[in-house]
């Protein structure tokens, strides 16, 4: 067995269920230096992420290590000295074509994030894939590229969870420091980030220090605005941020899982001067990008998979790119380190355990919150009696999802919301299951609704 895949595997499982920043941090430059008596031994680079890991993703790490290697039974966490903590000699690593040499590769670059930009060299736009779903999105990044500062300014990019608002925009990052050669400076930040600069800085009172490493910046690339709204200091710092970038015409490129009419906490003028550039979102991939991203990403591990399943992954995972990678890695694992031949029973299983997990530990609650923040009411005007009509969709929709979701009972359903009879749950769920295979506007506003529940 290739200990190196392995480990794939688990690291593909578990970024699923952790939050990006902290997989990044703690976890992306893990690696799997040993496996003894059912004890593997695994290196991470410094004691601070040995305790870290061993105490907060220890247990998920395990789960996912059990789901794919039965014989696991504990592991060891090591520090490592001889850590690759640069990425020097790698870059002239040859690589062989060969499956392992590709997935080492692939884990070595992850070394490289730029310390002074933050982008992951991993994210160009040569290895984004073109659809319908993301064309304008691109064309307004590659608009930016050629013009920066000047033609889309401030560029606000929105879309779901997974759909490739990150990746498109530490491209647009990357291209612009190789392409004019450093002398554009670039910095990308999550809103996580930035938001823990703010905090620290007013602690330490060293706000000055962080007005300057943001204003220094020709292009500053904020993902996942979102995280901001309702942080008010966070928010003041970064209107003045913007405000100070641009004056003097600095890019200011900006993603969000969701439009700026729709972050409710957003401060209105800070909404309107997004609203003031330009604003594209990227929309669920459809089944032919779908395959071509899958395609793609095999090409770039040297792998391949037969037709048919590639074609089963592209018809089941529908609306998360990330999902979609994740599970790509799961059958790369099967096929190649556990060598097992993959039957089109065992690839239904793989696939429909990978994209059931996130919604395991929902209540009705959540979901009824979910679609209330969505269509921008009150959960309780969903489950009281009121019959504005502009409370009808949001309710339906509501009915649908307890019922798709959490299998509820339809008189349970009725009487949670707006104390109705079974009768109208049935019905709306009935008319809703056929509407989505209609209408796309539905399907999308369901989808994002039930991203916002997953990511909770
Ligand atoms: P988001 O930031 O919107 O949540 P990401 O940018 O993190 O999504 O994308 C999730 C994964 O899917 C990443 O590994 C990314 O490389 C991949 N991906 C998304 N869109 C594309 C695309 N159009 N072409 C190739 N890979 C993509
Ligand atoms: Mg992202």
């Amino acid at each position: 067995m290739e200990p190196n895949q392995l480990w794939q595997a688990v690291l593909s499982e578990v970024e699923l269920q952790i939050s990006k920043p902290n997989f990044v941090t703690w976890l992306k430059s893990s690696r799997l230096l040993n496996k003894q008596d059912g004890v593997i031994f695994v290196g991470l680079p410094n004691n601070f992420a040995k305790e870290w890991v061993e105490n907060k993703y220890n247990k998920i790490i395990l789960t996912a290590l059990r789901n794919l290697d039965d014989s696991a039974k504990k592991i060891e966490y090591i520090v490592e000295n001889k850590f690759p903590s640069s990425a020097k000699g790698v870059k002239n690593k040859k690589v062989s074509v060969g499956e392992t040499g590709a997935v080492d590769q692939l884990s070595f670059n992850e070394l490289k994030i730029d310390p002074e930009t933050n982008l992951n060299p991993r994210y160009t736009l040569n290895s984004f894939v073109v659809g319908s779903s993301n064309e304008l999105a691109y064309a307004a990044v590659s608009g930016v590229i050629k013009e920066v500062g000047k033609k889309y300014n401030p560029l606000f990019i929105y879309g779901g969870v997974g759909l490739g608002k990150t990746h498109l925009i530490q491209a647009l990052g990357n291209e612009i420091k190789n392409l004019y050669e450093n002398k554009i400076r670039v910095k990308y930040v999550s809103s996580e980030k930035f938001t823990n600069d703010v905090i620290w800085a007013m602690r330490n009172k060293r706000m000055e220090d962080v007005k300057e490493k943001y204003r220094l910046t020709d292009v500053l690339i904020i993902d996942d605005i979102q995280f901001i709204g309702g942080k008010e200091k966070t928010e003041e710092e970064f209107f003045h941020t913007f405000n100070a970038l641009y004056e003097n015409n600095k890019q200011i490129v900006i993603s969000s899982d969701r439009s700026p009419r729709f972050i409710p906490t957003l401060e209105e003028r800070l909404r309107s001067r997004f609203e003031g550039g330009m604003i594209v979102d990227v929309g669920y991939p459809d089944y032919e990008l779908r395959m071509a991203i899958l395609k793609t990403k095999l090409l770039e591990r040297g792998a391949s998979l037969p037709d048919n399943v590639i074609d089963l992954i592209a018809s089941k995972v529908q609306k998360n790119l990330r999902e979609l990678e994740g599970i790509l890695n799961k059958f790369l694992f099967y096929k190649q380190a556990k060598n097992v031949e993959i039957s089109p029973k065992l690839a239904e299983e793989i696939i429909n355990e990978a994209i059931q997990q996130p919604t395991k530990n929902i209540n009705p609650g959540q979901v009824i919150k979910a679609v209330a923040d969505y269509f921008e009411v009150s959960p309780s005007d969903l489950t009281g009696r009121c019959r504005k009509s502009s409370i009808a969709e949001p309710r339906q929709i509501a009915m649908f999802l307890l019922r798709d979701l959490l299998d509820l009972s339809y008189p349970y359903i009725g009487e949670k919301l707006g104390k109705r009879d079974h009768t109208t749950a049935i019905y709306a769920y009935n008319k809703l299951s056929q509407e989505i295979a209609r209408d796309q506007n539905l399907s999308q506003k369901i989808l994002a609704i039930k991203d916002t529940i997953d990511k909770k």
